[in-house]
């Protein structure tokens, strides 16, 4: 008899996913919300920020939290929808990731083709654990930088002090 291939169910957690950006690993509890090591970290340096009163900080990772939040959201409706377009769309993210480029590019219909919607909800799963960890390491920098802050870096405000007619 053949072996029968184990069901994509088997790759979900039994015990909920991290409630910002879904994580299926290792959750802690922390201010009343179960969440992953990154966003725990966001969460904590938040608290540890506003009793410093550092509120450029604050609001840094108040965007990281907003950042991570619409990560989950994006996750999760790529996962419900499972179509060839998302598969296509986190096999572009690793090969971008991997090699600067996306060898994936308009397939998304063969990948609607070739597999079922459980085979490709399983992948988009696995690659996005990898997503996942990329794009939290970027995420302060971007965040800094994000134009909700509407923050000027350091440096530039120095230059358009000295010079206030260069911007
Ligand atoms: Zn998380």
């Amino acid at each position: 008899m053949r072996k029968r291939a184990v069901p994509a169910r088997s790759l979900v957690r039994s015990e909920p996913p991290c409630a910002w950006c879904l994580d299926e690993g290792t959750v802690r509890t922390t201010y009343g919300e179960k969440l992953c090591g990154s966003c725990r970290n966001i969460a904590v340096q938040q608290r540890t920020r506003e009793r410093e009163g550092d509120s450029f900080s604050v609001a840094v990772y108040r965007e990281m939290e907003t950042m991570a939040r619409a990560f989950g959201e994006r996750y999760r409706s790529d996962v419900e929808s499972a179509g060839g377009l998302e598969l296509e769309y986190a096999l572009a993210n690793v090969s971008r990731f991997i090699c600067r480029k996306n060898l994936f590019h308009g397939l998304a219909s063969y990948l609607d083709h070739d597999f079922n919607r459980e085979q490709r909800r399983a992948l988009i799963r696995l690659l996005y654990r990898m997503i996942r960890k990329s794009v939290s390491r970027g995420r302060h920098v971007k965040a800094a930088y994000s134009p909700n802050l509407n923050w000027t870096p350091p440096g530039l405000r120095r230059k358009m002090a000295a010079n206030p007619r260069s911007e």
